[in-house]
């Protein structure tokens, strides 16, 4: 359908790759999520790796908070060909254990690994095995003197916490490394990332920290992101909720979906319903919501409950539904089928409609 969206003038950094996923210099922005099974608990993690790729995740962080925790890493990185970053705070020895036991990238909050000897160390063995690490810096736990000089974490506070570990990365001359500056506070957040977008030239990775449930964390996460997107600020993302981490990957999608950044997947317009509809619209668009998920051809799908708003919407759309009595009106490119849908059958049926619809668009876009 017709491109509607402004281009966005991205901001330019290096580029560097979390396993085979290019992250900065114009790659596409990639998302990003966390399981958070218990990481020993192998086949449970492995399961949601598989979860988190059917919805599009592009990389995934584990949490290895102990020994048995990254022994449980080595297994769940052999049975799976997702880039994975071990996420690692306080103890070093952890960091270079993921590291050997194959690793695409870690996350590190220099902040509480402690002694500058023991970041070293973990620097060393990055490079030696070729990947790179992201400085994660979080309001939650920034380094004390930085905590004492500013009193609260203030954006200026995280920007300087996150200098001060770059300057010891470029020291060791080391470069494959992003940033990130999160905090709960969005306003916070923004400020932090246009600040630190000014100062370096390293990939940035955006997100709200501890943002909440879903419905107050997506609402956070979206103007948060959305806010710094929209500026070209930000390399790769993670939505964070209070949720199932698949939920965080459907959210950043849809909040580059309707930015125009990138698209994976359906776009579904709905209306909100009201007592003119004529089959359960609300209903409807969620059972195919989780129908569809691993869709990741971009189309457009109208379903709106009655001719009101029906057709001026199923015009534009790739397949449009339109709401009548017994029977709703289907559109494909905009123009009016033969065939109905029956409303007591609907899900099924546009199901077919949708899947095939998608086939055609993906061959015509590999061709
Ligand atoms: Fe109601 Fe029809 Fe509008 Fe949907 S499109 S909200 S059913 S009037």
């Amino acid at each position: 359908m017709m491109n509607k969206y402004k281009a966005i003038n991205r901001r330019k950094s290096n580029r560097i790759y979390v396993g085979n996923v290019p992250i900065g210099n114009n790659a596409p922005i990639s998302v990003q999520s966390m399981t958070n099974t218990k990481t020993t608990d192998i086949q449970d993690t492995i399961n949601q790796i598989d979860q988190l790729k059917r919805v599009g995740v592009d990389i995934i962080r584990i949490s290895i908070p102990t020994k048995e925790a990254a022994e449980a890493f080595k297994i769940i990185k052999k049975k799976t060909n997702i880039p994975l970053i071990a996420d690692i705070h306080f103890d070093y020895r952890l960091a270079i254990k993921s590291i050997q036991y194959g690793a695409d990238c870690l996350r590190i909050n220099p902040g509480n690994i402690g002694k500058k000897r023991k970041i070293n160390e973990i620097v060393s063995c990055a490079k030696d095995n070729n990947i790179p690490i992201r400085i994660g810096i979080n309001s939650g736990s920034l380094e004390h003197d930085i905590l004492k000089k500013y009193k609260s974490p203030l954006p200026e506070a995280l920007v300087e916490s996150a200098i001060r570990s770059i300057e010891h990365f470029d020291s060791l001359n080391f470069h494959q490394f992003k940033v990130s500056v999160k905090a709960s506070d969005v306003f916070s957040a923004v400020k932090a990332n246009k600040i630190l977008a000014k100062k370096i030239t390293q990939p940035i990775h955006i997100g709200i920290t501890e943002s909440g449930s879903i419905r107050n964390g997506t609402v956070k996460s979206s103007i948060g992101i959305a806010s710094l997107l929209s500026e070209g600020i930000g390399d790769t993302l993670r939505v964070s909720l209070a949720a199932h981490p698949i939920e965080e990957v459907k959210v950043g999608y849809d909040i580059l979906k309707v930015l125009g950044i990138r698209f994976r997947g359906i776009n579904f317009i709905a209306c909100p319903t009201c007592s003119r509809q004529e089959f359960d619209v609300i209903k409807v668009v969620k059972d195919l919501e989780k129908k569809l998920e691993d869709i990741e051809t971009s189309m457009d799908v109208s379903i709106i409950g009655c001719v009101v708003n029906g057709l001026g919407e199923a015009k534009m759309a790739n397949l449009g539904v339109t709401g009548g009595y017994k029977k709703s009106g289907l559109y494909q490119d905009g123009i009016r089928q033969k065939n109905k849908l029956n409303n007591k059958d609907i899900v099924r049926e546009l199901e077919i409609y949708i899947r095939k619809k998608s086939s055609e668009l993906k061959n015509k876009n590999d061709n």
